[in-house]
């Protein structure tokens, strides 16, 4: 026993499978758990309130928890290396541990870390847990070259074999808990206490209320929940029942935010689900993959960002095709702030704004509606605000899917109006209009017969439930009919005069956009 260990904690916010943490407190004199908030890590650099709010939580429950078996977890403001300097000369810090952040972002913070950490002679021990493979080993068994399509990454990840299953839960009671007194905790700059958003300059916007809470003990309690949807689904014989059955209505199910900052093993949660099915359905072997599709999706966009920089960008990003996008401020914040005039696009970019999550397919109708199926204005704009309001915001994540909808709108398979139509999608989605009701309540009083379609609506019955549009409800900012049929053509142009096809992020085939984009049976031939 030799060692002061520190455990830093970025994303991985969580005690169970968490094989750095678990190597840290290994063979060790004195532990540390610590959190540097450096305006950057777990994407503090645009992040809207609901999501600084659910990284406060997260990092309340797991000191909450290190206070239960004796410790604590330490929280700095500054500088990575500035902190981990000072640790080094003030409390003899020999070995450093933390999980692999593989997105590109992260590159230039974790090697000014690796390589001061060298020149001190400070031990580092980084372990891959965030993604069910190491997105690396994909690049490498792909040919040194990310896969370009799901079904690419599919074969792929097939040859490496099943993910690793996640690691035993560390034993506090042989830990020793390192103490840091007043004095030095003074010199150290640390936080007397985890600093709430307002304390780091976060205030709500608007009136911001996240449907989640964060910290690994809710995202545990919730999985319970969560897992049982998928059982029943298995006992009734289907699988992906959030696909199958979208509600936007119902209570929040979703752990997209809780794995986005690890609160949830990524690994416990695929397992767990594999082995709920195959309890219920031994002898059945679905295809590979399909139980836990969504997971590896995640896994897909991770992998294509890990080597490029660029991956956020137009520009210089070698996987994104160059489309001529407009610019439009005025139509950008009209999207933004929900008053677009498309009823179910301004309910999803309320909800959005005021929760911090929405379903996918709300996802895709106003990413759609942002880039190529109405606006024409650049996935990179849609991109930021997601990643501002959204408290599942990933960079690579996000940044994938905005391309796979819009710039990848190079495809044929997308090319499809009426499919996507800010009219007609929502009403498949959610008929009743009760969503718009919820989240655009200038409209709520509306009959049903116009709620989709306010503009329908004669004037004296807009007078009769005191809803003018244009007054109260904004006329429609764009006429969908037209400006898609403008965009159409305009993609048609972009594609004949492209005569070589540029490798680039895109659908794999037909069924798989249709699957994508939650489009019924009915909506097949339409994509061709
Ligand atoms: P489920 O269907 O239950 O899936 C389980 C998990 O799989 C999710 O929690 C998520 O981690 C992962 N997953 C599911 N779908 C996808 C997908 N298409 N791509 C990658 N991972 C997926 N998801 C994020 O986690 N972060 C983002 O920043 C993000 N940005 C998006 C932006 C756009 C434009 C679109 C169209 C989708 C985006 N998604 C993002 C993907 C997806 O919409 C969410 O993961 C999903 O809505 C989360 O809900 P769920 O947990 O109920 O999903
Ligand atoms: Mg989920």
């Amino acid at each position: 026993m030799t060692k002061t260990s520190v455990h830093w904690f970025r994303h991985g916010l969580r005690l169970h499978d968490n094989p750095a943490l678990l190597e840290s407190v290994k063979d060790c004199e004195k532990f540390y758990a610590i959190f540097i908030h450096d305006g950057e890590t777990a994407g503090t650099e645009v992040s809207g309130y609901n999501r600084m709010q659910f990284l406060t939580e997260s990092l309340c429950d797991l000191d909450e928890q290190l206070r239960a078996v004796g410790g604590q977890l330490f929280v700095f403001k500054g500088k990575p290396t500035a902190v981990i300097k000072m640790l080094h000369a003030e409390i003899g810090i020999t070995r450093l541990t933390f999980e692999q952040d593989c997105e590109a972002i992260w590159n230039k913070r974790d090697n000014q870390v690796r390589s001061q950490c060298k020149e001190l002679g400070i031990e580092i021990v980084e372990k891959i847990a965030h993604t069910l493979w190491d997105p690396f080993e994909i690049i490498d068994c792909n040919g040194g070259q990310p896969p370009l399509t799901y079904e690419m990454f599919v074969q792929v990840s097939a040859v490496l074999g099943p993910p690793e299953r996640p690691v035993p839960d560390v034993k506090w009671d042989d830990v020793i808990f390192g103490e840091i007194s007043d004095e030095l905790a003074m010199k150290l700059q640390l936080c007397p206490h985890i600093p709430t958003p307002a304390e780091l300059g976060w205030n709500r916007e608007c009136d911001e209320q996240s449907a989640y809470i964060g910290g690994e003990t809710a995202a545990l309690a919730h999985l319970q929940k969560r897992l049982k949807i998928e059982e029943n689904a298995f006992r009734d014989c289907y699988i992906l029942p959030n696909q199958v059955n979208p509600d936007i209505l119902g209570e929040p199910m979703s752990m997209s935010a809780a794995l986005r900052f690890g609160c949830l093993s990524v690994r416990k949660f695929y397992w767990n689900i594999q082995d709920i099915y195959f309890e219920l359905h031994k002898e059945i072997k679905p295809p590979f993959h399909s139980l836990t599709a969504q997971l590896i999706w995640r896994e897909f966009f991770y992998c294509m960002s890990a080597n490029n920089e660029a991956y956020n960008r137009m520009k210089g990003n070698p996987i994104c095709i160059d489309i001529p996008w407009r610019k439009d401020d005025e139509h950008l914040k009209a999207w933004t702030e929900g008053r677009t005039g498309y009823p179910f696009i301004d309910a999803c970019m309320r909800q959005l704004r005021k929760e911090g999550w929405i379903h996918h397919v709300c996802r895709t109708a106003v990413a759609c509606f942002l880039t190529r199926g109405d606006l024409w204005i650049s996935w990179e704009d849609g991109l930021h605000v997601f990643l501002k309001y959204l408290i599942d915001a990933d960079w690579s994540v996000c940044a994938g899917n905005w391309m796979w909808v819009s710039s990848s709108a190079f495809e044929r398979q997308l090319d499809c109006s009426t499919c996507i139509c800010p009219v007609n999608y929502g009403k498949r989605i959610e008929p009743t209009g009760d969503y718009i009701r919820r989240y655009v309540p200038e409209l709520a009083s509306l009959p049903q017969d116009y709620i989709f379609e306010p503009w329908l609506a004669p004037k004296s019955v807009q007078e009769a439930y005191k809803c003018i549009i244009g007054q109260d409800y904004p006329e429609r900012i764009v006429i969908h009919a037209e400006a898609s049929k403008a965009n159409r053509k305009m993609m048609e142009s972009i594609r004949e005069k492209m005569a070589v096809k540029p490798p680039h992020c895109c659908p794999s085939n037909v069924k798989e956009t249709r699957v994508f984009l939650r489009l019924p049976e009915a909506c097949y031939h339409n994509v061709l």
